[in-house]
């Protein structure tokens, strides 16, 4: 029978983006055409804009088959630790200098070939040193072999097994240029194919291929002709999935990462309850950074209420709204809250988290489009990914923008949503203009007010009392976690919309309903509001004198709302600034990527209604007083 080598070589303006080549009976060349093809059109380094296929024939007699190489993984707790593994297994195979071998391993110049290394006269042998020895022809005999998607594993065991097969080859070593990749090998007929990691860490580029050979064993001329002309087929492939890396490993190596980068986190200890002063590590410190803006879950009166609740409905709820779990406390919150935003009916999540997650899901599909913030939070971007609606994400409230790209997609159904108040630049969304583009182009309109309630409006009712009642969004959605000083999410809509999402909403559906105390609580935080506006007001004046005494100190600060970005940029500076002004008894935790962008680190400073004059003016002196220290 005549058998077919077909190799794809793809470039992107002369650049090699990809490379493949499979041999193969007649009959499949045709599908091979094809997924080779689409293989180099859909790299990730880049469309090919040259794509070269060759195919040719080869008889049948001259293709050896070779066992794949037999698999084993070995891995250690850091990079050096993983070199010394190698170097021993070198020893093993009588190799007396390792280093030397591994130290060219982690320098070689990168290249498309790999190294030909004699160590009967301890030099590199490889005729083109530019370029190195490139092995080709071979291919494995297992089904995949006619998929398009790339197979890291699978092409380095079948050039594995034809290299250590050659005449007078020793063992090869072997670093991916993958830069997610940090998974190397050894193979030696010794040793098989062992897979040694890590060998670098995530996000380095530098890969690196050595073909230990011995001349006293075999003439070069006769290891590189097999190298790059004789066809191997490999049988035998392991079937089983075998795991990129060791978990553990791939864990702390992006652990170290987040550290180096000064982007990993970890949580600080509250030994009080959440007020204006709380004790934090055992050190009493002004918060300057809650989101319980009206201080409203350490007041009494919201305490004796969850007390209540607990002692009249018990501590959990026991089964989801659906089931068990729907209470007539659950209800008169929906009502309260119904009436507060103006809307006729209200459903309640167990957080804000879930509650976006579940509107967003439950009203579009993967026919919708989102136009969506590009500072929108977190939980936004969740539902909106967990719907499979095509996404469209417009400038920060930039309704030019949004009209732009509403106006140049093809949808048939869809949702504007927004932060009402961003949640780390603390602007307001264009309410008015959100609205009417909605209705302009028949769309649902989406308003995240976890921080809007309580907050802006003369009497907090939010973003819509903020303009006057002049526009109202399809769905008001809002947190109880926030200014309500409790737990919880929940939407304000049409009974149409509640009704669609007590029906779809999936985290509403399948999580146990809100624990009493969470009720009882939220309920009596928004009466309080509703009775007297002074809490809201304070808050609102604490707003303008802050922002006036910064401006004082040189600082530049004007927000409409209780959340002042201050921004530091640089991620290790925010941090250190902040960690001054927790010395000096004062909490106001630096933010960085991934909530905000890379380079725009900030102090977010989140004002109480109860924080005094003093209190304030204080607080911008030692500000300023930080920020100058690490300038
Ligand atoms: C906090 C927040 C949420 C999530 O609310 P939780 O009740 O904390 O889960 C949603 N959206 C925005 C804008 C938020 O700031």
């Amino acid at each position: 029978m005549t058998l077919y080598s077909i190799k794809m070589r793809a470039s992107q303006k002369e650049h090699h983006v990809s490379g493949a080549e499979r041999i193969l009976e007649k009959k499949q060349l045709a599908s091979a055409v094809g997924t080779l093809t689409e293989r180099a059109l859909q790299h990730s380094l880049g469309t090919a804009d040259f794509i070269n296929l060759k195919i040719e024939e080869i008889s049948e007699e001259a293709v050896l088959r070779l066992p794949a190489l037999p698999v084993t993984t070995k891995p250690s707790q850091n990079i050096e630790d993983s070199f010394s593994v190698m170097a021993s297994m070198l020893n093993e195979l009588g190799i007396t200098n390792p280093d030397k071998l591994i130290t060219l391993l982690r320098n070689v110049k990168p290249m498309r070939g790999a190294v030909l290394y004699d160590i009967a006269t301890n030099q590199r042998i490889d005729p083109n040193q530019e370029r190195g020895i490139r092995v080709t022809y071979m291919d494995a005999t297992d089904s995949d072999s006619l998929s398009s998607n790339k197979n890291h594993f699978r092409e380095a065991l079948v050039l594995a097994t034809k290299v250590v097969n050659t005449p007078g080859m020793v063992a090869e070593l072997c670093i991916s240029d993958d830069p997610d990749y940090v998974t190397g090998y050894l193979a030696s007929k010794m040793h098989g194919y062992t897979r040694i990691m890590p060998l670098k860490n995530v996000g380095d580029p530098h890969g690196g291929r050595i073909f230990i050979f011995d001349s006293r064993q075999a003439k070069p001329e006769e290891a590189i002709h097999f190298l790059e002309k004789v066809p191997v087929l490999v049988d035998s492939l392991p079937t089983e999935k075998i795991t990129i890396e060791a978990p553990e490993i791939s864990i702390n190596n992006k652990l170290d990462e987040l550290k180096k980068n000064a982007l990993f986190r970890s949580m600080r200890t509250m030994n009080s309850e959440q007020s204006k002063y709380a004790i934090v590590n055992e050190k009493k410190q002004l918060l300057m950074s809650s989101n319980s803006y009206l201080d409203l879950a350490a007041n009494p009166r919201v305490k004796e209420a969850a007390a209540r609740a607990v002692l009249l409905w018990g501590a959990g709820s026991g089964g989801s709204r659906l089931t068990t779990g729907n209470t007539a406390l659950a209800e008169e919150l929906e009502k309260a809250l119904a009436k507060f935003k103006r809307k006729e009916a209200t459903l309640l999540f167990n957080t804000g988290y879930m509650a976006n997650v579940g509107i967003i899901s439950a009203l579009t599909d993967k026919e919708s489009v989102i136009f969506s913030d590009e500072f929108n939070h977190a939980s936004i971007i969740d539902g909106s990914r967990l719907s499979g609606a095509k996404i469209i994400v417009y400038k920060h409230n930039d309704m030019q923008d949004l009209e732009t790209k509403i106006v140049s997609t093809q949808y048939r159904k869809g949702l504007i949503v927004s932060d009402a108040v961003f949640s780390m630049d603390g602007d307001i969304a264009n309410l008015p203009e959100i609205v009417k583009l909605s209705q302009k182009y028949h769309l649902l309109s989406m308003l995240d007010e976890a921080h809007a309630t309580g907050v802006i409006g003369a009497n907090g009712q939010g973003i819509v009392e903020y303009f006057n009642y002049t526009a109202e969004p399809d769905i008001i959605m809002g947190t109880l976690s926030k200014s309500l000083g409790s737990e919880g999410g929940f939407a304000c809509a049409s009974n149409a919309i509640i009704n669609y999402l007590i029906n779809k909403a999936r985290s509403f559906i399948f999580s146990t309903a809100q624990c009493p105390a969470a009720l009882g609580a939220a309920l009596e935080a928004l009466k309080l509001i509703e009775e007297d506006n002074a809490l809201v007001k304070q808050l609102q004046h604490n707003v303008d004198y802050f922002c006036a005494c910064l401006r004082r100190q040189g600082i530049n600060a004007n927000s409409p709302t209780p959340i002042i970005p201050i921004i530091i940029g640089d991620e290790a500076k925010a941090m250190s600034v902040a960690k001054e002004l927790e010395n000096e008894g004062v909490l106001i935790p630096a933010i960085r990527y991934p909530t905000v962008p890379k380079g725009t680190a900030r102090l977010r400073v989140a004002l109480m209604a109860t924080h005094t004059d003093e209190e304030l003016e204080h607080t911008a002196h030692l500000i300023s007083k930080a920020i100058k220290k690490y300038q």
